[in-house]
């Protein structure tokens, strides 16, 4: 078992949890619970390497048909353009089941999300360490999308729980 831990003031960002050997497949939404979103991508207690790039940066994606079919939930329509943006983020990022980081994790002040599948207004992850205030992830929440937490691979380290 492994914890998540700010590398900028060391401070704990997860409880113990297990690596899984892959990121699980994406749980379409069901609508059951009344959940706003898919259910968690990752079980409690687990976390995976997403192979991905995920979070802010968004660009706009070269072909302008492209719907993010292989990563549904996630598209965010260009503002400025006729398409669709993809994330131009970290890859490498590790996944938790948002559970797991909420208490560890402080929304962004500087982030501002006007909607859901909305773009966000600022710059940085939308989550920062509850300690010292260092954007360390990202939160995927958008409506009927998928439901992870990605803490960026710079700005956290793994260590032995
Ligand atoms: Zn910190």
């Amino acid at each position: 078992m492994n914890v998540l831990v700010c590398a900028a003031c060391g401070r704990r960002l997860s409880p113990p949890l297990r690596l899984l050997p892959e990121l699980p497949e994406r749980p379409e939404y069901d609508g059951q619970d009344g959940a706003r979103q898919a259910p968690s991508t990752v079980p409690r207690g687990r976390y995976a390497v997403d192979p991905e790039p995920s979070g802010p940066p968004y660009v706009p994606h070269p072909d302008p048909e492209w719907m993010g079919a292989a990563y549904p939930g996630t598209v965010m329509l260009d503002p400025d353009g006729p398409g669709c943006l993809t994330s131009a983020g970290p890859s490498g990022t590790f996944v938790v089941h948002p559970a797991d980081a909420r208490g560890f994790l402080n929304p962004n002040p500087d982030v501002r999300w006007a909607g859901c599948c909305s773009v966000p207004e600022g710059d940085g992850p939308d989550r920062v360490c509850a300690g010292c205030g260092v954007g360390v992830a990202s939160q995927l929440d958008s409506c009927t999308g998928p439901y992870e937490t990605h803490f960026l691979p710079d700005a956290v380290r793994v260590v032995p729980a």
